[in-house]
């Protein structure tokens, strides 16, 4: 077993830093566990890689087992108990979530890279929706349905599933968590959960939380380690009834191949490439500080990000110029400092991929407005930091147009029309979320018509939604039934239709 790496974070001006834990153990029927993994990885800070966050056991598939059998073996008293009950672990959970937030937020700034400030809002997030689907609690149910014969009573009723897997990315690493593990609960179901290699902590101090918020053992459990042997294994599990995924597309259409091999309710919730539609007539201010906070929020690193600004000509040159001096005023660094508005990349990896496209950007000619380059001096040195970047002179079919970056970089395309728009918007593989900025309330609704996404935003930024509403995608982003608002039960839920004849009769036809 390699030995346990762990630099405490050094006390840097800004917030105070919580201490990582120096190996992060799996949580299985209500117990920590060290892992008997014979590899583990370090979980490096991406805003200073000389400080590493402890280590995170890259579980074997045995382990995997040991969790989907506990989650299975406390499936009968969670399903028995009743929803309101289960719903009460839930508003407690929410609870301690926000008793620690200035906690959570430094550890998710520290192994993330968001700011404090970003990270006390993707908390304040999962509070909303923890608590918006403890109320759920009391008002999960189905439908009285008229019968075609005397005296029967026909009803539905949504029972949980079973074991449920839940795996999730390392962009919103508390907000994710809680939009699944929330319904999935309070709906009956137990789970094994794998969080993304990179945000062990989080999801550590997440499943704390739950534990002190008095969830029985077995019901949540916690499986750290890598997406290709313990993703798979819960993927490929007998015991396991549903995944929940949320990730890139290349590992979701995996997981969606393969659940699709033994008939399994799969959910996925993957990229993104969101446009924002500047017509002539919009608020160009708004317009332009939406973009910036769109496409710059998170380095970029949301689904929901705003990777295309399409802009009508006439309007396009104001536009950009608005968009630049905002570009400008991003402080970049230490996402725990004070002042500063924009992290790192999260990884070695994902800063690589960002790079790689502003040298795909020069490459198909898009016009540099403003960043273009890696930060790499002072206190950048030891981080993986992008400038904020803008290109304009964009066209539809370069690849920055179409593939998702992950990154601070904006694509800005100039249109003619408004049909133009709709049509460019459109032709990408992607359909999570768009924004339209006009005034003019006919092409708003047409804009809402036509428009390829699963959320659509107007004067408002791409990013952004609230937990009573359902979130989720079209086309390439997406499969299964929408995640937050009431209908995520359904996917944590069975359908159960029951005829109940209390005739005292033997039936002998129906109506005919
Ligand atoms: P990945 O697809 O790389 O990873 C997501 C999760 O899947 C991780 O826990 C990962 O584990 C795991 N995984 C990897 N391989 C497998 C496998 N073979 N079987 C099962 N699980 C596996 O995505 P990222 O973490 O890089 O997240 C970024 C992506 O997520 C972006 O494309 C983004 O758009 C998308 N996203 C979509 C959202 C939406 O709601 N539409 C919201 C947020 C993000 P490990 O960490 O060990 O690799």
């Amino acid at each position: 077993m390699a030995t346990p790496t762990v630099t405490t974070p050094k006390a840097a001006a800004g917030r105070p830093r919580p201490t990582p834990p120096k190996q992060y153990r799996n949580y299985i029927a209500g117990k920590w566990l060290d892992s008997a993994a014979e590899r583990r990885a370090p979980n490096v800070s991406p805003a200073d890689t000389r400080v590493t966050l402890g280590d995170v056991p890259l579980s074997p598939a045995a382990e995997v087992d040991a969790a989907v059998l506990a989650a299975a073996a406390a499936f009968p008293a969670w399903r028995d108990t009743p929803p309101p009950v289960r719903a009460r672990i839930l508003y407690r959970w929410a609870a301690l979530i926000e008793k620690h937030i200035d906690e959570l937020a430094a550890i998710l700034a520290l192994e993330e890279g968001k700011t404090f400030s970003e990270s006390k809002g993707e908390i304040a997030k999962a509070i909303n929706i923890v608590e918006f689907m403890a109320g759920e609690g009391r008002r999960i149910g189905g439908d009285t349905l008229p019968s075609e014969l005397p005296r029967t009573f026909v009803y539905t009723l949504k029972q949980p599933l079973g074991v449920v897997a839940i795996i999730t990315p390392w962009n919103f690493p508390v907000a994710i968590p809680c939009w699944k593990i929330a319904p999935a609960l309070v709906a009956g179901n137990t789970i094994a959960f794998k969080p993304a290699t990179l945000t062990p902590w989080t999801a550590q101090r997440l499943i704390e939380l739950l534990e002190e918020a008095g969830l029985p053992g077995g019901v949540v459990n916690l499986i750290y380690g890598a997406g290709s042997t313990v993703g798979d294994a819960l993927v490929h599990h007998k015991a396991v009834r549903a995944v929940s995924f949320t990730g890139s597309n290349e590992v979701g259409t995996h997981v969606y191949t393969e659940g699709a091999k033994r008939l399994l309710k799969v959910q996925c919730e993957l990229g993104g490439k969101n446009p924002l539609v500047v017509l002539e007539d919009a608020d160009l201010e708004l317009a332009a500080v939406a973009t910036a906070q769109g496409a710059f929020g998170s380095s970029g690193q949301r689904c929901t990000a705003t990777s295309r600004a399409i802009v009508i000509d006439q309007v396009a040159d104001q536009f950009v110029d608005l968009v630049r001096g905002h570009a400008q005023k991003v402080v970049v660094g230490d996402p725990l400092a004070d002042g500063v508005t924009m992290g790192p990349s999260v990884d070695g990896g994902q800063f690589k991929t960002v790079l790689d496209y502003l040298g795909v950007a020069q490459g198909e000619g898009a016009k540099l407005v403003t960043g273009g380059k890696r930060l790499s001096e002072g206190a950048h040195e030891h981080g993986f930091f992008v400038e904020p970047t803008v290109y304009d002179g964009v066209t539809p079919g370069m690849r920055i147009a179409k593939e998702e970056i992950f990154g601070p970089v904006l694509s800005v395309i100039r249109v003619k029309s408004f049909e133009e728009a709709v049509e460019v918007a459109n032709d990408v593989e992607f359909g999570l979320s768009s924004s339209l900025y006009t005034n003019d309330v006919n092409r708003m609704y047409r804009f809402v018509d036509l428009i390829e996404t699963g959320i659509v935003h107007v004067n408002s930024p791409t990013v952004g939604g609230e937990a009573q509403a359902p979130f989720g995608g079209m086309k390439g982003t997406g499969v299964g039934t929408r995640e937050q608002g009431k209908v995520a039960i359904d996917f944590f839920t069975e359908l159960k239709t029951v005829y109940a004849d209390y005739t005292g009769t033997k039936r002998t036809s129906n109506i005919y």
